[in-house]
């Protein structure tokens, strides 16, 4: 089976082609960079994103955050609904940790700018 991609590595945007055997990838052509050979082959076997997002802060204050790693694609849902049901106590600064073990992928949701108390 042949699988078209966009790769999402850079604004570049290399239009990859896939050749997929038993869900894995055997070869990878129209990347310019070792990121799409690897982007490619995750997206055939085990896809995964990053996820970005704000959380509530007990000031009201919306604290921006992204999830330390990639996280399976079909997690993303679960992993939204534990960000919107968390708050963090300011002051918080970037790394602090906003949301552990988030849907319990064993990746946490970390903090991405300081944040005073208001
Ligand atoms: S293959 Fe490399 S150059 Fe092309 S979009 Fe992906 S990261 Fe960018």
């Amino acid at each position: 089976m042949t699988r078209n991609m966009i790769c999402i590595g850079c604004p570049m945007g290399c239009e990859l082609t896939v050749e997929v055997e038993n869900g894995a990838a055997v070869s990878v052509t129209g990347n310019t960079c070792g990121i799409g050979k690897k982007y490619a082959e995750t997206e055939v076997s085990a896809p995964t994103r990053m996820v970005t997002s704000t959380v509530k802060s007990d000031s009201g204050v919306p604290v921006p955050v992204k999830t330390a790693a990639p996280v399976p694609k079909e997690k993303i849902f679960d992993v939204m609904k534990d960000i919107k049901a968390a708050t963090v106590k300011l002051p918080v600064r970037i790394g602090d940790t906003a949301v552990e073990n988030a849907a319990g992928t064993g990746i946490s949701v970390i903090v991405t700018k300081n944040c005073e108390t208001a």
